[in-house]
């Protein structure tokens, strides 16, 4: 079987092609099919002959994955519960935030970092996805749009941890930026990553231009490390180090996220010693308040706890941004994407499409 989301992120379509016995060209118009025309099936490939429409469908397929769940909240965010050929399943949200467009996609199943406050990391992680599938999420996102509209931004903050497979994930962000992939900039697609300084490195060797955010949580070693177990046997500085460099051969401007978790990291010598850290770099720092997890003992703090920190960091210098909420009604918010909740243990057969 031709997996062809795959084979167009591989740049081995035309191959796959001529050995369907067709002219390179073929390829050409699948490809647009596809990608800019958002099919989901051959019969509604009109300018390819009938016969080729038939070999087709008994060869190849566009999709390997299914939706199994297609959840819509008010404010207009959209997640899909996407099932995987092997039984695994995965989520990706559509976020609407006036002109943009931008779509939250996951790299792993589960997660391995073990993060104590985020839900994707519960169940532990199952294994890498896939080129092909990183780059379905992106096509079945962008199905839920009209036809005049395009996707705009891409964070790769779904479940899983993106550097942790970087080899699957590189492919498929390249065909997202490409003139005749998706045709977003690179610096409107975010890698966030707890931070794996080999990883780091090799997107700067790479000289990718992809936006580099790094979740950082806690301005100190041993606070990170209860927090962000990975941590210990890196350490905050061989991060900030990697990050530093990618800024130098990038310049791409560098992003901190920051889960504001009550009386654990907010407090006002959080603040201080946050502030000497990311001094003198042109930084952003992201601070995100808590999205509660259910079974989790964390709370998000308090509208004086959350000023109180923006305050202290404000007042050294930093540029600091909130990240308002978006999705939390449907489970879609930063941290609440998990491989095994109950809510997504649907059975198949309640399946729609886009
Ligand atoms: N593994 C990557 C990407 C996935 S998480 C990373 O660590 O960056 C994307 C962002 O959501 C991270 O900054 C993560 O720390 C944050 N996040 C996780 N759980 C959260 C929660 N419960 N509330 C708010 N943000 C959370």
């Amino acid at each position: 079987m031709i997996d062809l989301v795959e084979q167009i992120v591989q740049h081995q379509l035309e191959a796959s092609v001529q050995e369907l016995g067709q002219p390179k060209f073929r390829a050409k118009q699948l490809r647009d099919w596809i990608v800019q025309q958002r099919v989901d099936s051959f019969e509604e490939m009109t300018n390819l002959p009938k016969a080729l429409r038939e070999k087709l469908a008994e060869s190849a397929r566009i999709w390997t994955t299914t939706i199994a769940k297609h959840t819509t909240a008010d404010d207009g965010t959209e997640k899909l519960l996407v099932q995987l050929q092997d039984g695994g399943r995965i989520e990706c949200v559509l976020l609407r935030d006036g002109e943009r467009r931008t779509i939250c996609i996951s790299s792993q199943v589960g997660c391995a970092m073990g993060c104590v406050f985020c839900a994707s990391g519960l169940d532990g992680v199952d294994r890498n996805l896939t080129s092909g599938e990183i780059a379905e999420q992106m096509l079945r996102l962008q199905m839920l749009l009209p036809a005049g509209e395009r996707l705009s931004h891409i964070v790769v903050m779904g479940m899983g941890e993106p550097l942790a497979n970087v080899d699957r994930l590189l492919p498929a962000l390249n065909f997202a930026s490409a003139e005749d992939g998706l045709g977003i900039s690179a610096r409107r697609i975010t890698i966030s990553t707890v931070g794996l300084p080999p990883a780091i490195d090799k997107l700067s060797k790479l000289d990718t231009r992809f936006h580099l955010a790094v979740s950082l949580h806690a301005p100190n070693d041993e606070l990170r490390t209860q927090i962000v177990p990975v941590n210990k046997n890196i350490g905050i500085q061989k991060i900030l180090d990697a990050a530093d460099h990618y800024f130098d051969v990038s310049g791409r401007r560098l992003t901190f996220e920051y889960v504001l978790l009550s009386e654990l990291n907010d407090r006002p010598e959080h603040a201080l010693q946050l502030a000497r850290l990311l001094k003198g770099r042109p930084a952003l720092l992201n601070v995100i308040p808590y999205n509660p997890v259910p079974g989790l003992p964390y709370a998000t703090p308090t509208v004086q706890a959350q000023q109180r920190f923006r305050e202290i960091l404000e007042s050294h210098g930093i540029t600091v941004k909130f990240r308002h909420r978006k999705g939390d009604k449907i489970n879609a918010a930063c941290g609440q994407l998990r491989r095994l909740s109950k809510e997504n243990l649907v059975p198949l057969d309640g399946a729609i499409s886009p």
